[in-house]
C-alpha cells in the first residue's frame, strides 16, 4: 500500500489535515506544538467513480476501492537532523514512506503559536528541505499549503506546483454528508475538496496508474501501479498464484465494458483484447487475468 508521511513545522496543521483525512479523531489537535508525538497511522480510500460506475452497471456487489496510508510524522523542527525536539523519531518515520505531504503554515491565528515566529511560507519550506537534506532523506514530495478558508477561491499560490487547502475547512467537511460537501464548496466556489486534490497530486508525483479486476464479476477493485508496469508484474500485485501461473491477460478499458454492459458482450464485439505477460498497462484497463494454478 501507498504510504504518505505528513510532514511541516509544528502547529502547520497536521493532526487537523490528517483527522480530515481520515474522517474522524485519531491524532490529537491541541494548540500547542508537538501535538502529533507518536506517529499516528491511518488509512484513507482512493475516491474513484471509474470503479463504482463499473460495480454499478455490471451489479458487482463488492467494491474494494485503492487505499493510501497517511502517516502524521510529528517533531520536524530546526535542527531536528541532530536530534533537536523529536528530531530522531521523525526521521525514523519518514524513512518508511513513498512521498513526502509537505504541509506549509500560512493561515494565520494568533493563539496559535509558530516555531520560527510568524508563518512564512517560503522560509518555513527552506527549513523543512534543509532538514530533510542534512538528514539524508531524497524523497518526492507535494506541498501542500495550508491557507485561510477564505483565501481558498484566490488564485495566487504561494509555492510553484504547491496545492491550496485550508485544513479546518477539510476537517469541516469530513463531518458533512457528501450532497451537503457538494453544496458547500459551491458556495465557497471550489470544486473538490483539498483530499481530492491531494490524491491527484500524490499519484501525479508518484506517476501511478490504475486497473480495474472484476474477479468474474464478484468483486470490483482498484489497484494503483506505476506507469509502465507490464501485465506480470500487476498480476502478482493482485496474487502470487496468478503471476507464477500467468497465462494471459484479458483486458479491455473500463468505458467499453460499461458500452458493452457485460463481459460477455464485450468480448462477443471483440473488444477484448488478449495480451501477454509484456503487455504494459493503460490507465483504466480492466483485467482478468487466467492462470495455471
Ligand atoms: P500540527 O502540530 O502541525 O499537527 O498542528 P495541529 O493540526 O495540531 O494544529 C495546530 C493548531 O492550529 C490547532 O489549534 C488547529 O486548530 C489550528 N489550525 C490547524 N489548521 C488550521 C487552519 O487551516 N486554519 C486555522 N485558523 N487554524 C488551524
Amino acid at each position: 500500500m501507498l504510504k504518505i508521511g505528513i510532514v511541516g513545522l509544528p502547529n502547520s496543521g497536521k493532526s487537523t489535515l490528517f483527522n480530515a483525512l481520515l474522517q474522524r479523531q485519531i491524532a490529537e489537535v491541541a494548540e500547542y506544538p508537538f501535538t502529533t508525538i507518536e506517529p499516528n497511522v491511518g488509512v484513507v480510500q482512493v475516491p474513484d467513480e471509474r470503479l463504482t460506475t463499473i460495480s454499478k452497471a455490471m451489479g458487482i456487489e463488492k467494491t474494494v476501492p485503492a487505499a493510501i496510508e497517511f502517516i502524521d510524522i510529528a517533531g520536524l523542527a530546526k535542527g531536528a537532523h541532530e536530534g533537536a525536539g523529536l528530531g530522531n523519531q521523525f526521521l525514523g518515520h519518514i524513512r518508511e514512506v513513498d512521498a513526502v505531504l509537505h504541509l506549509v503554515r500560512s493561515f494565520h491565528n494568533p493563539n496559535v503559536p509558530h516555531s520560527e515566529g510568524s508563518p512564512d511560507p517560503e522560509k518555513d519550506v527552506n527549513i523543512v528541505e534543509e532538514e530533510l537534506s542534512q538528514a539524508g532523506i531524497e524523497k518526492p514530495a507535494i506541498y501542500v499549503i495550508n491557507i485561510d478558508e477564505k483565501d481558498l477561491a484566490d488564485t495566487e499560490i504561494p509555492i510553484a506546483g504547491a496545492v491550496k487547502i485550508s485544513a479546518k475547512l477539510e476537517s469541516e467537511l469530513s463531518e458533512l454528508s457528501k450532497d451537503e460537501q457538494k453544496a458547500y464548496l459551491k458556495e465557497l466556489g471550489i470544486e473538490k475538496t483539498g483530499f481530492e486534490r491531494v490524491i491527484k497530486l500524490c499519484y501525479e508525483l508518484l506517476d501511478l496508474i490504475t486497473f480495474f479486476t472484476i474477479a468474474g464479476g464478484k468483486q470490483a477493485q482498484a489497484w494503483p501501479v506505476k506507469k509502465g508496469t507490464h501485465a506480470l508484474d500487476a498480476a502478482g500485485i493482485v496474487h502470487t498464484d496468478m503471476q507464477k501461473g500467468f497465462i494471459k491477460a484479458e483486458v479491455i478499458l473500463w468505458n467499453k465494458l460499461i458500452e458493452a454492459k457485460s463481459w460477455k458482450a464485450a468480448a462477443e464485439k471483440g473488444w477484448v483484447h488478449l495480451e501477454g505477460r509484456d503487455y504494459i498497462l493503460t490507465d483504466g484497463d480492466v483485467v482478468e487475468f487466467k492462470f495455471n494454478l
